[in-house]
């Protein structure tokens, strides 16, 4: 895997205020603003000439290509339109506790492949699981090939904390995961791509997948919560992922809620996934194991629901409840109003929405109001998304490294 960045300490032929400006101008076109060099000019402050030099560098690259010649617009003359060429993409990937997911987001945005694949990761070898992943991601890349999009990079998500430098997985509790080297295995999964894949956190890579593709444009500023086995979460401010010194930051799942409550897969006691994480929920709804998987169980919890069973309901608000104890906490410490729920709290959100509000309103009156408490419409289709836009940003910054 090349080393993201590795450019910078060795020299090239591309100068670094053309590296710049090859980002700059490349900063200008989007997957359909059909802009002109002259509109690039404009907005850039740079010359035409040295627009016109660099845009042909870009074309170079692949990642932009010529719409033909516009009409007459605003700006007078006419010109030839540029736009994102969406015949390069990246490769998306997930590990979660009880899926795998793989898909391709080209440079448009648009999720070309998908697949999903139910799994039992828990506890399972990082190898094993890796292996599985990887026969996976060779049928998208595959049908990426056959389509004619070339894989500029990828990301894995997993649920844990992450040395994206390193390819390792710090810890993954709900995996059973510690120190974990995936990095020859993330090499393997694209070996030509130039970007290489670069590991992130699940919680993490769906918060900025809900920026690029989802709620999130609008809000800017928001909490995205992930509920799934258990509890992530990422922050988002002024439209950038805040990671923290460590890029620990935004872990709202152990954030304690019910001080002197279970013990969390953290090590820690009470944390909102103890009260909040789907087995939480399960349990208190009276939904045993019996040997199903977490995803037939929380099929069984919706149609409980959809019945008006009682237990379910009670177990539902309870999760509600505590859900807007940790909003509360988190949104009075960073200034946010606004939250984002992905995973079984988006699948669940018709019935955990009252009982969210209600908390939300009981603990502070008007801090998140109701309409900016937005449910994911990604589903398992938002931390590969992110995972893969990701790659795309590096690549976008970075366009000086695919020329020749
Ligand atoms: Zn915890």
């Amino acid at each position: 895997m090349r080393e993201h960045g590795a450019a910078s300490t060795t020299p090239g032929r591309v100068g670094d205020v053309r590296r710049q400006n090859l980002a700059l101008v490349l900063g200008n076109i989007g997957p359909d603003t059909r802009a002109t060099r002259a509109d690039i000019a404009a907005a850039t402050g740079l010359t035409k000439a040295s627009v016109s030099s660099l845009v042909a560098e870009l074309l170079e690259t692949g990642l932009v290509e010529e719409l033909g010649v516009t009409r007459d617009g605003e700006r007078g003359r006419p010109g030839v339109g540029l736009a994102l060429d969406a015949r390069r993409g990246a490769l998306g990937a997930e590990i979660n506790v009880d899926y795998l997911a793989v898909g391709v987001v080209d440079l448009h945005g648009t999720l070309r492949f998908h697949e999903v694949a139910d799994a039992e990761n828990r506890g399972r070898d990082a190898e094993d699981v890796l292996g599985e992943l990887s026969a996976l991601a060779r049928r998208c890349v595959e049908a990426a090939q056959t389509a004619g999009v070339t894989l500029l990079g990828g990301g894995l998500a997993v649920p844990g904390l992450v040395n994206p430098a390193r390819g390792t997985v710090l810890t993954a509790p709900n995996l059973g995961w510690r120190d974990a080297d995936l990095s020859t295995a993330l090499g393997g999964l694209i070996p030509d791509a130039p970007f290489g894949v670069v590991l992130s956190n699940e919680a993490n890579s769906a918060a900025l997948a809900e920026l690029w593709y989802g709620h999130g444009a609008s809000l800017r500023d928001y909490l995205f919560i992930s509920g799934e086995v258990g509890v992530g979460g990422g922050l988002v401010i002024g439209s950038e992922l805040f990671a923290g010194p460590q890029g620990y930051a935004g872990e709202v799942g152990h954030v304690v809620v019910e001080p002197g409550g279970r013990r969390c897969s953290c090590g820690g006691r009470g944390c909102l996934e103890t009260v909040a994480g789907q087995e939480a929920i399960l349990a208190a709804a009276g939904i045993t194991d019996g040997g199903s998987t977490t995803a037939a169980r929380m099929s069984a919890l919706q149609a409980a629901l959809g019945a008006g069973d009682a237990q379910a309901m009670s177990a539902v608000e309870r999760a509600g409840h505590y859900l807007g104890i940790a909003v509360v906490s988190a949104g009075r410490l960073v200034d946010l109003s606004a939250v984002v729920l992905g995973g079984h709290f988006a699948a669940l959100g018709t019935w955990i929405r009252p009982a969210l509000l209600s908390s939300l309103d009981g603990f502070a009156p008007g801090l998140v109001p109701a309409d900016r408490v937005a449910f994911s419409e990604l589903g398992t289709t938002a931390a590969l998304r992110g995972a893969a836009g990701g790659a795309l940003l590096r690549a976008l910054a970075a366009p000086y490294e695919l020329l020749p």
